[in-house]
């Protein structure tokens, strides 16, 4: 579903990539690991088009989808959460639903300035909020719909970016770190969410810190350390790698 091959970042001096290349199975559950620093968020940014990679092709359900801009990779089936949730604080949970990066919504705020087809912009927005509310049950924060954005928990607010980015209609979700600061329960509830969404034929990358998370919810693990891949395969090839256990000395793995 999703190729990376040979990728590279940098910023001034410092090689936050330096030729990356794995692949993500369609359907798969894939974590993507490595110590801090070891290039998993900008990695996750060149190919959502939020950084422009230095080098190398990002290639997305047989489409070449590298240093596109984030909605057109987006449009394509595409979309990620980002380490720190992006939701407006000021707005309610359900406002910033309907804020979500759609075609449909753009497509129809367009289209309301001429006088045509009225009805039509009429229903699609209608769809669309029926949409959001639906996807707000299903992360079960739907008695949120009227809250602050600003005044939900930390596990909320990774429930609702995941809302969010859901609402756009994607094929395949990277999550950058969705259990960081999450309580216990609300991480139950969002791996629950994740591996539903993946019996519905979603794809996921995962970044998290988690060992056990990732041990036991992934099929697939990317290991990086210093901008490159380490190691790959399941749980136990990744905790008896030599070269992982060694890069992660001291660490929890
Ligand atoms: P990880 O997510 O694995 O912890 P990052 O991708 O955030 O790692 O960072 C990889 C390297 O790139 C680090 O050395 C980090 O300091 C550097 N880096 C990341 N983003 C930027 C940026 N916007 N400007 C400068 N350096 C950056
Ligand atoms: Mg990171």
């Amino acid at each position: 579903m999703l190729t990376v091959e040979n990728l590279e970042k940098r910023f001034g001096g410092i090689v936050a990539i330096d030729g990356a290349s794995f692949e993500v199975e369609r359907g798969s559950i894939t974590g993507l690991i490595g110590p801090n620093g070891a290039g998993k968020s900008t990695t996750f940014n060149c190919i959502t088009g939020v950084h422009t990679p230095d080098g190398g092709t990002v290639t997305f359900d047989g489409t070449d989808i590298t240093g596109r801009p984030p909605h057109a990779v987006a449009n394509r089936g595409l979309v990620r959460t980002f380490q720190i949730a992006r939701e407006f604080p000021e707005m309610t949970v359900l406002e910033n639903m309907m804020l979500a990066p759609n075609d449909q919504l753009g497509e129809s705020l367009w289209r309301s300035v001429a006088p045509v087809a009225r009805r039509e912009v009429v229903e699609q927005e209608e769809r669309v909020l029926e949409r959001a509310w639906e996807t707000l049950e299903f992360f079960e924060i739907d008695h949120l719909a009227e809250e602050y954005a600003g005044n939900l928990s930390g596990g909320q607010r990774k429930l609702l970016d995941m809302a969010r980015a859901l609402l756009t209609e994607p094929e395949m979700l990277m999550l950058d770190e969705p259990m960081a600061g999450v309580n216990p329960s609300l991480e139950k509830k969002i791996l629950e969410r994740v591996h539903d969404l993946r019996e519905q034929g979603y794809t996921f990358l995962l970044v998290e810190h988690d060992m056990d998370v990732i041990m036991n919810h992934c099929e697939h693990i990317i290991v990086m350390h210093q901008g490159s891949v380490l190691a790959e395969g399941d749980a136990e090839a990744i905790t008896s790698n030599e070269r992982v256990i060694e890069a992660y000395l001291g660490g929890e793995i």
